[in-house]
């Protein structure tokens, strides 16, 4: 065998998996990516993510998130770039909606340290925000904004530090059992190990065909905006936010450079039939709907943005990601559902354990591709 294990798709989840692999577990470890390394054509690119522990979509998720933010954190003390940025970060809506019990639901029942302001307290601590009349709002303390490019390229910089191959631009074209493991068949040539992580994003099903009725493949466009005066919109005096108002689910992320603010639709893109159609420059026309939904929620901001990227990620029914052996020897990590970067160093630690056959330390059987009945 060449290897304990090789990572298909080195993106943020696949680059995790081979740095735990590699570093925490000392396995011999092949990571290949089909693209050059730390490439902005997957899902883990686009200059900011969200990291939060009041969790919108079920507090089940909060140990997990809580392991998380200590691996960002740990990530990020072993080299020179800043990835986690603690601002907090801000849910507003109704009480009465399912997303918000969650968000209050997380940080009671996980001790997260939060406030929660009325809506004249919301007004007045946040005058960013416009049109409050009965939502409340719940600072979740411990979020903040992660940097996905600087950490994809942490993460496989510390694996290779550990004695991790990376190998660029080489597509995967096939995964085979041979006697005792897998051959991994590469634009480049084939390699055997004992198992595989397939950790292929929104092209998994590309590969593993028993994927392709679970995930949906979805655009999802990001847009910058830049506001008349930048401070009130500067990490420190402007949280990350996701707000919730009818049918809009528009976040935003503070001005992470002093210039433009990130702000838009969480989803609302649609679907494609895979990776390869997304269409990346939108007209502005296309971005007349958020622009303007992002201008009446957030005043200070324009109802035109400066700059825009679009990018793709894959979804399940639930929106949950699909974790676990799909056939012997393979396993999977596929599915984040547009809410998975800020779990990705868990869900590398929990890919590496599985590939290793060593126990979990959470419980995974909610991520199980078999909860579909497949
Ligand atoms: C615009 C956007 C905003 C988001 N915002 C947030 C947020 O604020 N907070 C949050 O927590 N989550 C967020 N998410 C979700 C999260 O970023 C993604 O779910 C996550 O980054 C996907 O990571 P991944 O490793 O599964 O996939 P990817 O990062 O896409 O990695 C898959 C890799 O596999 C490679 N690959 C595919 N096929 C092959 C093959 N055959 N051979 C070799 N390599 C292959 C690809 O080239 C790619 O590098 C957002 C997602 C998007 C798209």
């Amino acid at each position: 065998m060449d290897a304990d294990v090789i990572v298909v798709g080195l993106g943020s989840v696949g680059s995790m998996a081979c740095w735990r692999l590699a570093e925490v577990h000392g396995a011999q470890v092949i990571g290949v990516e089909q693209y050059a390394l730390g490439h902005d054509a997957g899902g883990s690119a686009g200059e900011s993510r969200l990291f939060r522990t009041g969790y919108h979509e079920s507090p089940e998720y909060v140990p997990m998130l809580l392991q998380a933010r200590e691996l960002w954190q740990e990530l990020e003390r072993g080299g020179r770039r800043v990835l986690f940025q603690t601002t907090g970060v801000l849910s507003i809506g109704s009480p009465a909606i399912a997303p918000m019990r969650n968000v209050l639901a997380s940080v009671t029942e996980h001790e997260i340290p939060h406030e929660v302001l009325d809506a004249a307290e919301l007004r007045s601590r946040f005058p960013q925000h416009g049109s409050i009349t009965d939502e409340i709002g719940v600072l979740d303390r411990l979020g903040g904004v992660l940097r996905p490019e600087p950490a994809v390229r942490e993460a496989q910089r510390r694996a290779r530090q550990a004695g991790a191959e990376l190998i660029d631009n080489a597509p995967v074209t096939g995964i085979e059992d041979v006697p005792g493991g897998v051959r991994v068949s590469t634009a480049r040539g084939s390699r055997t190990a004992k198992s595989v992580v397939v950790t292929a994003g929104a092209w998994a099903a590309q590969l593993l065909p028993e994927l392709r009725e679970l995930l949906e493949i979805r655009p999802l466009v990001l847009t910058w905006f830049a506001p008349e005066d930048p401070a009130a919109f500067a990490p420190e005096v402007f949280p990350g936010f996701i707000r919730d108002l009818g049918d809009v689910h528009l976040f935003g992320i503070p001005s992470v450079d002093g210039a433009l603010v990130k702000a838009g639709w969480a989803d609302n893109w649609g679907s494609i039939g895979e990776p390869g159609q997304l269409v990346r420059f939108r007209e502005p026309r296309e971005l007349a709907g958020v622009g303007a939904q992002v201008h009446e929620l957030v005043p200070g901001l324009p109802a035109h943005p400066s700059r825009h990227s679009a990018h793709v990620d894959a979804y399940t029914p639930d929106r949950r990601a699909v974790i676990g052996a799909v056939q012997p020897g393979v396993v999977v990590v596929a599915g984040l559902s547009g809410h998975g970067f800020k779990l990705a160093p868990a869900f590398g630690e929990i890919a590496a354990r599985s590939a290793l056959g060593l126990p979990q330390q959470h419980d995974i059987s909610r991520f199980s591709p078999a909860r579909f009945g497949g």
